[in-house]
């Protein structure tokens, strides 16, 4: 014997049996499926919100199509339709003027929770509700068709239960990947800014936020700046580091000293990112504009991230600090040769390219062997340092001095032509010759001299190793005649050229 309604559940099934992203998909499938089978004029499906006697409208499907709604019914004075609904599974009205018939959809959905640092998953119960209508009077549901009803809203529990394992699912996956892609960027740039920017915009693309911000602490972890920002459409809105306001700081710091894993405000939450004790700065974000609810995978996900992102950013900086040290000099605080010949390259191709004159001065202390000889290799080391401070708050921001080797420094002056150069060779003559060593046991005080050789771009050379060269054959006339003075190569040249000339004759 055929059975009718087995048959129809069957196909019903069928219809069904397939892989829904969301609940939202597989309702589009199910509703319209249930609107034919029962030539019904309208379907809805509510959340039923049962701790606040609320159903809350999500689906409606027409004749011919379905839409999105959004509208909470109270059902709190209606005791009796309630309880029929949760004994029965189904409940009729009685206040509209056509047929109308509700049915109770009950399922699990996965859910996670955050216990003793720990995250938990579990499965909650979730309710739902269908309200299946015709508009001609006469048509009421037969028992019958309730019976079918009741089956097939089984079947749609079902279902709902299925896809939003699915979906728990693929978001974890997603989430995972997300932190391991982004993990692994952030690993391969030791750069800090070009890491933040790239880890800024996957966080705001993977994780779905309206915003993302980032704060950093400086070094010291004594100032919060607001460095990065990128919005919805994964754009950088904010690229400087900017300092925030007094209270905004005031929240932070109280943040930071509590032992709070994140904290919301005012709809923003702020996830602090330290590494043990140390304050590395603000990971905010915010869903503002579209109003849509913070996961809470997503959360505790991105809260995962924000340690590795703290750690990352603390080993970063840490590099950035040891590449700074590596570049100065530890006894007389300048840059070393390395970075000197960085800087030289850069200055003489913008010098080429906007046709700037360029300076460069070597400098020699002179008799440095017999200072180290007589009072000692620490007084050595004193002149040393109190040459080099002369030179450092000598010059402008834009020069670049070095310590070349031993008690040789040069200067690189961008922007400066010979006797631009010939001025501050003097000046920096007359502060060395100015400083005093003082000498125990030693009647009188140690004075220091310097020699200084100058060359020039173009004029003398037309590129860094002739510079070089040439300020540096510029020095040695200095130090031949005599010493405590200084001279430009092309000068000094003339005065060969002029005295040689009659030998060669
Ligand atoms: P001149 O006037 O011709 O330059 O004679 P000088 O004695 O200065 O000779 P020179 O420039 O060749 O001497 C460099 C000396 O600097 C040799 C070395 O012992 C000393 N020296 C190099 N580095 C240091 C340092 O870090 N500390 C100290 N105290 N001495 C150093
Ligand atoms: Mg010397």
């Amino acid at each position: 014997m055929f059975d009718k309604k087995a048959y129809t559940l069957y196909k019903f099934h069928k219809q069904l049996n397939q892989s829904f992203q969301n609940k939202r998909e597989l309702l589009e499938c199910a509703l319209p499926a249930l609107r034919d089978l029962f030539k019904l004029d309208r379907v809805y499906f509510f959340d039923w919100q049962q701790e606040r006697a609320i159903l809350s409208l999500k689906m409606m499907c027409k004749k011919e199509y379905c839409m999105d709604m959004q509208e909470d019914i109270s059902v709190l004075n209606e005791p009796v339709f309630l309880r029929q609904l949760l004994q029965k599974g189904v409940a009729e009205t009685t206040d509209l003027s056509y047929p109308a018939i509700y049915v109770l959809l009950r399922w699990q959905r996965p859910g996670l929770e955050l216990k003793g640092g720990e995250v938990r998953s579990f499965m909650q119960d979730r309710v739902g509700v269908l309200r299946l209508e015709r508009f001609r009077k006469k048509r009421i549901f037969s028992a019958q068709e309730i019976d079918l009803i009741k089956d097939l809203g089984q079947e749609i529990s079902h279902n709902l239960r299925n896809t939003e394992i699915d979906q728990a699912k693929n978001q974890r996956l997603n989430v995972s990947t997300a932190l391991n892609d982004l993990s692994t960027i952030f690993a391969s740039s030791l750069r800090l800014n070009d890491g933040l920017e790239l880890i800024l915009k996957g966080v705001q693309k993977y994780f779905r936020f309206d915003r993302v911000h980032l704060y950093l602490t400086n070094a010291e972890g004594t100032k919060i700046k607001s460095v990065l920002g990128v919005d919805v459409s994964g754009l950088v809105t904010q690229r400087e580091g900017k300092d925030i306001k007094k209270e905004e700081e005031q929240i932070l710091k109280e943040i930071f000293d509590s032992s709070a894993m994140y904290r919301a405000i005012r709809s923003v939450i702020y996830i602090p990112l330290k590494v043990q004790r140390n304050k590395v700065g603000f990971l905010t974000f915010d869903n503002l504009l579209s109003r849509r609810k913070i996961g809470y995978l997503d959360f505790i996900s991105l809260q995962q991230f924000a340690s590795q992102m703290a750690l990352a950013i603390d080993n970063a900086r840490l590099f950035e600090r040891v590449q700074e040290l590596s570049n100065y000099d530890e006894l007389t605080k300048l840059p070393v040769r390395r970075y000197f010949n960085e800087k030289m390259t850069e200055e003489i191709y913008r010098a080429k390219r906007f046709d700037l004159s360029l300076a460069l001065i070597i400098m020699d202390i002179d008799w440095f062997k017999q200072i180290n000889d007589t009072y000692g290799h620490q007084i050595g080391d004193l002149a040393l340092k109190s040459v080099s401070e002369v030179i450092r708050n000598s010059l402008r921001q834009t020069d670049v001095p070095c310590r070349f080797g031993g008690d040789e420094m040069i200067i690189l002056l961008p922007r400066t032509t010979a006797e631009e150069a010939k001025i501050i060779a003097r000046r920096l003559q007359e502060r060395i010759r100015a400083i005093v060593l003082p000498v125990r046991d030693s009647a009188e005080d140690v004075h220091l001299s310097v020699s200084q050789g100058i060359a020039s771009y173009p004029q003398d050379a037309a590129n860094s190793k002739e510079l070089l060269e040439r300020a540096d054959q510029a020095l040695y006339v200095v130090k031949q005649n005599g010493r405590g003075s200084y001279a430009v190569y092309r000068e000094v040249m003339a005065q060969v050229e002029h005295t040689e000339t009659p030998d060669k004759k």
